[in-house]
């Protein structure tokens, strides 16, 4: 349940995305430019954009000698795997960690303390 309006989730980072409504917060940044935005689906779509970012990509393999691009966090997933040998479940929490926000003071995830009424 947000503090300040009517919204209300089961999903606690769907209220943690929610809450930046309130707070301004934009913790995704444009690799390329100025560009901050709250929705990581906004970057992706300020990247694809040719008009803005000509022949950028959101996501790039950083191997030594390869130029592997894509706009597609499970493309590049796919290619650490396939091309690279890495291992499933490190190329995904290595993927996934390329675009959290970082600067996200919000902290909806914090438990919920559930207070007991005292029975006597
Ligand atoms: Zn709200
Ligand atoms: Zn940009
Ligand atoms: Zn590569």
């Amino acid at each position: 349940m947000c503090p300040h309006c009517q919204f209300s989730t089961r999903n606690s980072s769907h209220l943690t995305r929610h809450l930046r409504v309130h707070s301004g917060a934009k913790p995704y940044s444009c690799p390329y430019c100025s560009y901050t935005c709250n929705i990581l689906e906004n970057l992706r779509k300020h990247v694809i954009s040719s008009k803005i970012h000509p022949g950028e990509f959101l996501y790039g393999c950083k191997m030594e000698g390869c130029n592997f691009k894509s706009n597609y966090a499970k493309d590049l997933k796919a290619h650490l795997v396939k091309c690279h040998k890495e291992d499933p479940t490190d190329a995904a929490s290595y993927v996934s960690g390329l675009y959290q926000p970082a600067q996200d003071t919000i902290t909806a995830d914090a438990p919920i303390i559930q207070v007991k009424s005292r029975r006597r």
